[in-house]
């Protein structure tokens, strides 16, 4: 089996983040890509801060910290970030359509032996890898939110991927400190199945008007013993996230997934979580930095479409 020693992480979003952070302190030379400079520079202020968090709170000493910190290098395309990994771990935007496009592209940038793992949280692996000459090397490493405290890590096997690629993948999860579940790939695997049904049922009960979303997260915590209520949760995890999990699921599972129009509604309105300062709850200290750091993506995002046409698709604004 070849041994990894670097991973790229394509997209420095929620999750993109966390993954780099947990790469560098399993001790793998890290390479996080963005199409957005603001969203690196935000990764990286990120990654120090909760580095530095877990220094005080006795997790991590802090010369593994400033180790790992020292591990990460920031890349401003895919093809500086992928040429030189023995992983590449895939966290852009939850739509087949970037997803495919950037497999693609990864798999003629890669080595021959370079693994392509993606974060999807419920999209077919089978259906990515098969734009590919390596589906055996595919693979899904489905991480959780917020990866540098979740333990665990749900391994995808997709219909091609081999045996090799797979425990080189637990490896790699072990090595990040995760605890393991291998899975045979169906439609949201374990935890995005169960979880995106209770959310929606949630969001159903709030469109009724039987509670209040307060009160429906006070009963599944001191009910049933969530550690989250269901909003708190899809407030964590990003409205539009979870909506294009259920509309994934609704298309490949059926009727029980339809997605609640309420949680339409919200996405609609720009209400995705905690990112945009508002969900189902409101925040307001992340409207206010998100408004002072607007018009600074705007700009970046205007320098990218006047340059010559992207090599592929500019993110939905999310
Ligand atoms: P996000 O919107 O927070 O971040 C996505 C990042 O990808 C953005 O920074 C964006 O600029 C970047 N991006 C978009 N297109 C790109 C491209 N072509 N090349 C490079 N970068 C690009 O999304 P997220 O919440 O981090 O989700 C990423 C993936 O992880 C999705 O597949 C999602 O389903 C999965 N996931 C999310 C969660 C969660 O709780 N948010 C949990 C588990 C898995």
């Amino acid at each position: 089996m070849s041994e990894v020693r670097t991973v790229a992480v394509i997209g420095a979003g929620t999750m993109g983040r966390g993954i780099a952070h947990a790469a560098a302190l399993g001790g793998y030379r890290t390479i996080l890509e963005d199409l957005l400079p603001n969203a690196l520079r935000k990764a990286e202020t990120e990654i120090r801060a909760h580095l530095d968090q877990a220094v005080e709170l006795g997790k991590v000493n802090v010369v593994a910290a400033d180790a790992a910190f020292s591990r990460l290098e920031y890349a401003g395309s895919i093809d500086q970030a992928a040429r030189e990994a023995d992983l590449v771990i895939e966290a852009v935007p939850e739509e087949m359509e970037s997803k495919i496009e950037i497999f693609t592209m990864l798999d003629k940038i890669c080595r021959p032996t370079t693994i392509l793992a993606s974060n999807t949280s419920s999209l077919s692996v089978t259906e990515i890898a098969s734009v590919t000459y390596r589906a055996k090397k595919c693979v899904g490493m489905h991480f959780f939110n917020p990866v540098h405290k979740m333990k665990l890590l749900e391994i995808v096997r997709a219909l091609e991927t081999d045996d090799e690629t797979l425990a080189a993948a637990v490896e790699v999860g072990k090595r990040m400190r995760k605890e393991v579940v291998v899975i045979k790939e169906a439609p949201g695997f374990i935890t995005s199945r169960i979880n995106a049904m209770i959310g929606n049922e949630a969001f159903y009960m709030l469109q009724e008007g039987i509670a209040s979303a307060a009160d429906i997260d006070k009963a599944l915590k001191l009910g049933l013993n969530h550690p989250m209520g269901p909003f708190e949760l899809v407030d964590l995890v990003g409205l539009d996230t979870r909506l294009h999990i259920l509309e994934h699921l609704h298309k490949t599972l059926g009727e029980k997934f339809r997605p609640c129009p309420l949680l339409a509604q919200y996405v609609k309105a720009g209400r995705l979580g905690r990112k945009s300062g508002r969900g189902v709850f409101e925040y307001p200290e992340v409207a206010k930095e998100e408004s002072a750091t607007e018009s600074d993506v705007d700009k970046e995002l205007e320098v990218i479409r006047a340059a010559a046409p992207p090599a592929y698709p500019v993110p939905p604004d999310n």
